[in-house]
């Protein structure tokens, strides 16, 4: 199928802080995914104490419901305002700290210390900040990457996986000259392509 109408498309930073602040965010599902109950198993393969990684986070309640299962979470959100949103909305206290390796950059991390969200750009991140992970949650993030930072996106987060981690990714399947996206419609044969 042709995806020539989104290849070129860019969605600024900016314009996804204006998102936040407009309330324009038909994405956040309040009862978080049912595809994350349903594959659950699947991320976590029997294991306990894992770390999971959330990139593009939002505010996704999921990243609650591994946290209490005893697993440690980070995510990373360009939106201080989406960070501060999920830590209130589930009354979790929070503390706030500057990153040393990135400039301008915020982590907030839930007081009892298994949430841990970074207000950058993912493309700020590396392993070396953040570790590697055990499982990934991939939802409205790979759709959410403009088409030309996939590879990008995908080299990083392939750094970021423990040869062990199991990786979940939800995306959507349309026809791509009907909507303009985000999120983006990437083909199975990209994403074969992509992860290799
Ligand atoms: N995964 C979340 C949010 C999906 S929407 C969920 O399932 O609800 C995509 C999110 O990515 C938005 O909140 C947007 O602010 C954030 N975002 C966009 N570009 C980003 C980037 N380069 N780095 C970090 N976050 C980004």
């Amino acid at each position: 199928s042709d995806i020539g109408s989104q290849k070129e498309r860019v969605v600024t930073e900016e314009e996804w802080l204006q998102k936040w602040e407009m309330g324009n965010i038909g994405f956040h599902k309040e009862q978080g995914h049912p595809l994350l109950q349903k594959y659950m198993h699947i991320l976590l393969n029997g294991r306990s104490g894992l770390r999971i990684f959330f990139p593009l986070c939002g505010k996704a309640v999921e990243m609650k419901w591994l946290a209490d299962m005893g697993h440690s979470v980070v995510g990373v959100e360009v939106s201080e305002q989406a960070v501060k949103e999920f830590f209130s909305e589930h009354s979790l206290p929070y503390c706030e700290e500057p990153v040393p390796e990135i400039p301008g950059a915020k982590m907030f991390q839930s007081t009892s210390g298994n949430i841990s969200l970074y207000c950058c750009s993912i493309y700020d991140l590396s392993s070396s900040i953040v570790g590697k992970f055990d499982g990934v949650w991939d939802r409205g993030a790979l759709v959410a990457v403009n088409p030309c930072d996939r590879q990008r996106y995908v080299s990083l987060m392939v750094n970021l996986m423990e040869k062990s981690s199991s990786y979940l990714l939800v995306t959507v399947s349309y026809d791509p000259n009907k909507h303009k996206g985000p999120p983006f419609y990437v083909p199975e044969s990209e994403i074969k392509s992509l992860f290799g």
